[in-house]
């Protein structure tokens, strides 16, 4: 069966083209998927907008909208097994963290489908003229266009998708072009749940032939975009010529700050899992490590210890905790990374060569890697090698660590271990990132505003934040 999904019909590229997709943890073939072109994006952007334009889903009442996403978090429950499955020979990841990903993605359908049930962001505007009926309403923004990356697929997409339905937008969906399976599951499993035709498209492609054309496309009138900080700011300028709404979900380079009175075996064991999840291929990723001067060579000792004691292997090996990174240039980028911290000064203390067990060769594996002496120009801390490539920095004082922690571009997270409430507070009002932990890390909900200060990004998903973005705000006045 054919893999582009356009106005309700599973359709193959129009100039034939497929792809093949290889599983990165061994590199056997998974399947091969037609790719589409500009050609496909156009007929896939024509028959969003005429479902949109020709309803009925935009003027669907809320409650429908709503129990439709519920119908779609009862699907995904029914098919974790699958999906889970289909996620890891995609990504590599390891199988219970895909399954952590679809109880993730269920529970973000039924919080955007109870919201939108519910309804209750229309409002009645006093005008202080009796004369006067005013009122903000709000209506879908129109057609969207979907673009995710790679690292959580279907998770990034349901964080989009279950807001825009559930505001009444039709979309288009494109995502990575290496891990399109449970995107393509997702599709049938709208279907099931009662959408109807023309909704929800899906292009599978690469960035330059299946997402530019959507985001340059003048019958789109928003691209909510996650991935990369370079991408984003193409996406960004090709959408200005048509004055598109942009949300944009874009790297991170986040600190990890551990004061001297932090709880130290939680602390220790957090800083590896902030940044060794999914072989550090997570936006949130605390990869920054920043210790304060007493602790900082016990801290440092336990952690390359612990480091280097995290088995390394494929989605479905069970003694597994670390995985490969996503493809053989994505693992060659971050070698490149660690390689230029060490030719600028750092100090590699674990990591940072190919692993020889021969039976991880066919795979793109790389180490959980440790960097001390590690200073803010190096290009290993400023930029994101979103890859399992920790740098540690020392701090005096809470002056020095919060302003070593905001020297970046970025802004998504940050943690800070401390066993001082006062200061633990103080800290985190100081910190200029969407999300703040404190004694934590890694953990969200989707009552939960998420998303980036700096250049970490534009707008916010999840919360009822992350509903008003695929909304318009209208204003109508009625002059009694
Ligand atoms: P990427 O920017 O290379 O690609 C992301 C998507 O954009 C892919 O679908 C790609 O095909 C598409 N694309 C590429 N060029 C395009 C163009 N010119 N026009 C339209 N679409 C285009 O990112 P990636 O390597 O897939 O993902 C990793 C990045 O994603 C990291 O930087 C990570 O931090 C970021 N990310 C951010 C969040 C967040 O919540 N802030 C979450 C997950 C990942």
């Amino acid at each position: 069966m054919p893999e582009l999904f356009i106005g309700g019909r599973w359709i193959a590229a129009v100039d034939g083209r497929v792809r093949e997709i290889r599983c990165p943890a061994d590199g056997t073939p998974v399947a091969t998927v037609d790719e589409a072109g500009p050609q496909d994006a156009a007929a896939a952007v024509a028959a969003a907008r005429e479902a949109f334009d020709r309803g009925p889903w935009p003027a669907t009442p809320a409650a429908e909208r709503g129990a439709l996403l519920l119908r779609v978090a009862a699907l995904i429950e029914r098919d974790k097994n699958a999906l889970a499955r289909a996620e890891s020979l995609d990504t590599g990841k390891r199988l219970v963290e895909s399954e952590y990903d679809m109880d993730d993605i269920a529970n973000c359908f039924r919080y955007f489908g109870n919201l939108v049930a519910a309804g209750g962001t229309d409002r009645i505007v006093g005008t202080g003229n009796p004369g006067v009926d005013s009122r903000v309403v709000h209506v879908p923004v129109g057609v969207c266009a979907l673009i995710t990356p790679w690292n959580y697929p279907l998770l990034q997409t349901a964080w989009k998708v279950a807001p825009a339905l559930g505001a009444g937008n039709t979309f288009v969906l494109k995502p990575s072009e290496l891990t399109p399976h449970t995107a393509i599951i997702l599709m049938r499993l709208l279907t099931e749940a009662g959408l109807p035709d023309g909704v929800a498209n899906l292009v599978l492609g690469t960035g330059p032939d299946a997402g530019a054309p959507l985001t340059e496309d003048p019958r789109v009138d928003m691209v909510s975009f996650t991935g990369g900080l370079v991408t984003g700011r193409r996406i960004m300028a090709a959408a200005a010529a048509t004055v598109k709404k942009v949300a944009l979900e874009l790297g991170g380079k986040n600190p990890n700050i551990v004061f001297g009175d932090a709880d130290y075996e939680t602390a220790v064991d957090y800083a590896l899992t902030a940044v060794f999840l999914h072989s550090g291929q997570v936006c949130s990723a605390g990869a920054r490590l920043l210790v304060q001067d007493e602790l900082h060579d016990r801290f440092v000792e336990d952690l390359v210890a612990r480091a280097r004691a995290i088995p390394m292997g494929g989605p479905f090996a069970e003694d597994a905790r670390t995985g490969p990174l996503i493809s053989a240039a994505h693992r060659d980028k971050v070698e490149a990374y660690v390689a230029a911290g060490v030719a600028e000064g750092a100090v590699l203390r674990c990591g940072g060569v190919r692993p020889e067990d021969p039976a991880l060769r066919d795979g793109y594996y790389y180490p959980p890697t440790v960097l001390t002496e590690c200073t803010p120009g190096m290009s290993v801390v400023r930029d994101e090698s979103f890859g399992p490539v920790l740098t540690v920095e020392r701090f005096r004082d809470e002056a020095e660590a919060v302003a070593l922690a905001n020297d970046t571009v970025y802004g998504l997270t940050g943690a800070v271990w401390t066993q001082n409430a006062e200061r633990a507070e103080r800290v985190a009002s100081l910190l200029n990132a969407g999300t703040v932990w404190i004694n934590d890390f890694h953990p969200y909900v989707p009552q939960a505003e998420w998303g980036g200060m700096k250049q970490s990004g534009v707008g916010r998903e999840l919360g009822p934040t992350g509903l008003a973005e695929y909304q318009e705000a209208k204003h109508i006045w009625r002059n009694t």
